[in-house]
């Protein structure tokens, strides 16, 4: 049994793997860099994903029209007095954060950098925003603080993003990894489960795609509907059947079950805002819902990795 499970945990969460690099509590600090989408701008598509709102996206708490140290400042003050943690991870959360010239990306993340309670940096992009040059900006940063890449992928099915409008398919995600591979840099892959049309099957399909694939966190959402977005509108007719609690914890035991131990796990479930929420209501309280994913994982005595030697190819 590999280390990480010592303490009777199941699976290897983000909190674990950051304490043991760190040796103290780390949080992260959401940063707003101005980044849009390819996929709302007309590059790639219009609209977004069927899920996405803007307006959520930019009431995530971080301080709007600041700059980038001033936004740090004021999440760190934030953290500090509501969690205890000593260390900070600037997080470029909103939107498509290399969505930019190399330049400026490497102007934006040096700024956090250099911050010097910043223990590191973490950047959540769209996996059709990398390439080679910025590969390598983010190599040379990785150099100075830890540095990791969330890609959002959200399943390995390109019927699914097709249905999503996730307007990029597995291939190019399945590239991006290789090119952060290639350039030493930790991918975190987004996965949303419950996603319109998908079945049990689809999205363990999507765990075993993510067994063989080379990469270091995933992050779990379940599918959850804001408003003003076009999946209320498809909710709304009849088109889209959420998961209830008990069918969405017993799947992301099965997806836990076939991936690998040693992958670290970001997130079990969705930070919903209840301010726009429409369905399903157990969304808002994600305490629950990690609760409920502990319960399963007691009662059928399993753990992270349990079937990932079947999943290997
Ligand atoms: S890629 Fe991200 S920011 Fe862009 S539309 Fe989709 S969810 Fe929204």
């Amino acid at each position: 049994m590999s280390n990480h499970f010592r303490d009777k945990k199941r699976y290897y969460a983000l909190s674990d793997f950051l304490k043991q690099k760190f040796n103290c509590r780390v949080f992260k600090v959401s940063v707003n860099a101005g980044f849009t989408c390819p996929n709302r701008d007309g590059t790639k598509g219009t609209g977004g994903c069927i899920y996405c709102s803007q307006s959520s996206l930019i009431s995530q708490g971080v301080a709007e029209g600041a700059g980038i140290k001033e936004q740090i400042e004021r999440g760190i003050e934030y953290a500090k007095k509501r969690h205890g943690a000593e260390r900070f991870l600037a997080y470029f959360q909103i939107n498509s954060n290399t969505y930019a010239e190399k330049d400026v990306l490497k102007r934006l993340y040096t700024e956090a950098i250099e911050h010097p309670l910043i223990a590191g940096v973490a950047v959540s992009t769209r996996p059709d925003c990398i390439d080679k040059g910025i590969i390598a900006v983010l190599s040379e940063l990785s150099e100075k603080k830890f540095l990791w890449l969330e890609l959002g992928l959200q399943s390995a099915k390109d019927s699914t993003l097709n249905l999503i409008n996730r307007c990029h398919t597995v291939d190019v995600f399945t590239s991006a990894v290789e090119l952060a591979r290639d350039g030493c840099i930790p991918v975190c892959a987004h996965i949303i489960l419950g996603l319109p049309g998908e079945t049990r099957d689809d999205m363990l399909y999507t765990a075993r795609f993510l067994a063989n694939t080379d990469i270091w966190g995933i992050k779990l959402h379940n599918l959850h509907v804001h408003s003003g977005t076009k999946l209320e509108e498809m909710y709304r007719q009849g088109k889209v059947r959420l998961l209830d609690i008990e069918e969405y914890a017993s799947i992301v035991v099965d997806f836990l079950e076939m991936i690998s131990p040693e992958t670290v796990i970001h997130r079990l479930c969705t930070d919903t805002s209840q301010r726009f929420l429409i369905a399903p209501s157990w969304s808002a309280n994600k305490f629950m819902v990690i609760d409920r994913i502990h319960r399963i994982m007691e009662e059928r005595d399993t753990q992270q990795g349990a079937k990932y030697f079947c999943n290997r190819v």
